[in-house]
């Protein structure tokens, strides 16, 4: 195979963001560590707010999870409601449902007011039921979602789900029309320039080494000291999601970094894009060690899985291609003779209890833990923090909820244990 070790998104951004390389403030109001959506989204609405907002980046503009995801802004959590409800009761789980589904809202928003051209479009999402016993189980969810939340899902049947996936292998589905899909390399240069536009200070190349308190005539502030000197903080907020390093230790200690790959073929003829989305979903199955996939806004497909648990490196991009192309012909045979051009990974922010979290940890703003579900969540909580920042009531219902840290021998980015992750959900997904 002959494939571009490179992320598809990347190369359909012309417009880049400029000025972003600027020298560091030497002071800032709230500075912020991560140019990702949760990061850039809170610099937007602070600096609309006048608040005066550094943005640091390590690399560039929205180079972690925010450029190399499938794009799918989805509605919903990663864990299923009754785990919900059983854990943080029904008002709780109502407010979350609720937040999932404003989060869409909000990203359509945000396109609108800033005119951010990145094919942002409501064509809803797809899952598919890989058993019969996983088909049988969606009849209750939808019910349960209707009913709890006034939200509507709707099953499809194994003879009606030609009309929504060119695969024969499923078992049924089940159809959200609230998510929307997007290319989100040119959503993160959008926000970027939204938070420019607005009056934040993005500084790229900007690795953030540590962070320490200290107090200046009775005033409570912040010292970050980064690879290109010193800069004084009123309030810091960490949005550096799976890409948390040990400069923030008492953040690093929370977050799981899980790889996640993506392949993306050639640009496909306009009878055979049809055929295998028909209507243009974004789409994933129900298994735990799942398959994503969607067509591109030039009708590729882009297929991504957990094809390994480490984060990203040139070994596991690497052998994810072959693994991911393997998959992607199981599910779409018609695609044995497609070219994948495509190659990359990129680090998933997952927690503990597989949940989003947003707070404070040691006098620090953080959001993260948004795994598979960031586009519109990260988004959201990094508008919602920059309200709690500027004085607004904290209405977040991720805020409340206890956030566990890892086991000893898993903190400071310790990754042996993934392996033995990927094994258990392999297992799963064989006897559920
Ligand atoms: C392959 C893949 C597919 C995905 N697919 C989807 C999907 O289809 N739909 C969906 O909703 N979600 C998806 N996600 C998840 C989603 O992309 C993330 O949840 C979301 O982008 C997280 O945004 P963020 O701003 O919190 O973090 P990121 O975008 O990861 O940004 C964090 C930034 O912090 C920077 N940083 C870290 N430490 C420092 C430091 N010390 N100093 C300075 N900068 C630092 C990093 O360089 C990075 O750019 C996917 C993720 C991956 C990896």
């Amino acid at each position: 195979m002959n494939i571009r070790e490179t992320n598809y998104w990347l190369e359909t951004v012309f417009d880049r963001v400029q000025g972003a390389r600027d020298s560091l403030p030497e002071t800032a109001d709230v500075a912020i560590v991560g140019a990702g959506f949760c990061g850039l989204s809170a610099a937007r609405q602070l600096a609309k707010r006048g608040v005066s907002v550094a943005v640091l980046e390590a690399e560039t503009v929205g180079w972690g999870a925010s450029c190399r995801n499938g794009g799918m802004v989805l509605t919903g959590m990663k864990l299923p409601v009754p785990t919900l409800m059983a854990r943080y009761g029904r008002d709780a789980v109502r407010k979350m449902y609720a937040a999932s589904l404003e989060s869409i809202d909000l990203v359509e928003r945000i396109v609108k007011e800033e005119g951010i051209d990145c094919g942002f479009s409501r064509c809803g999402h797809l899952e598919v039921a890989c058993k019969a016993s996983h088909f049988a189980a969606y009849a209750e969810a939808a019910a349960r979602v209707q009913r709890e939340f006034g939200h509507e899902l709707r099953i499809i049947p194994k003879n009606e789900l030609h009309a929504e996936i060119g695969s024969a292998i499923y078992y049924g589905g089940l159809v959200d029309e609230s998510s929307a899909g997007v290319n989100p390399a040119q959503y993160v240069a959008g926000l970027a320039k939204a938070a420019q536009r607005a009056g934040a200070c993005l500084v790229e190349q900007t690795r953030v080494i540590g962070v320490k308190a200290e107090s200046a005539n009775g005033n409570r502030r912040f010292r970050l000291s980064t690879s290109r000197g010193a800069l004084l903080a009123q309030e810091v907020l960490l949005a550096s999601g799976a890409y948390t390093t040990s400069a923030t230790p008492v953040l690093r200690k929370k977050v799981i970094p899980i790889g996640s790959y993506i392949v993306a073929t050639e640009v496909l003829p306009a009878d055979l894009a049809g055929e295998l989305s028909p209507r243009n979903r974004m789409i994933y199955d129900s298994k735990h060690f799942l398959y994503y996939y969607r067509l591109t806004p030039d009708k590729r497909m882009l297929f991504g899985g957990r094809a390994a648990f480490f984060p990203e490196s040139q070994n596991t991009v690497r052998t994810s291609a072959e693994l991911l192309r393997q998959g992607m012909i199981d599910v779409y045979p018609q695609l044995r003779e497609t070219k994948v051009e495509f190659v990359w990974g990129g680090t998933l922010d997952f927690t503990f209890d597989v949940m989003p979290h947003c707070g404070k940890l040691d006098g620090m703003h953080f959001a993260l833990g948004f795994a598979g579900h960031g586009v519109a969540a990260a988004t959201w909580m990094g508008a919602k923090l920059a309200g709690v920042i500027c004085g607004d009531p904290d209405d977040n219902p991720f805020s409340r909820i206890s956030f566990p840290s890892a086991p000893i021998g898993l903190r400071s980015g310790n990754t042996w244990a993934l392996p033995l992750a990927g094994m258990y959900y392999r297992v799963l997904d064989y006897f559920t």
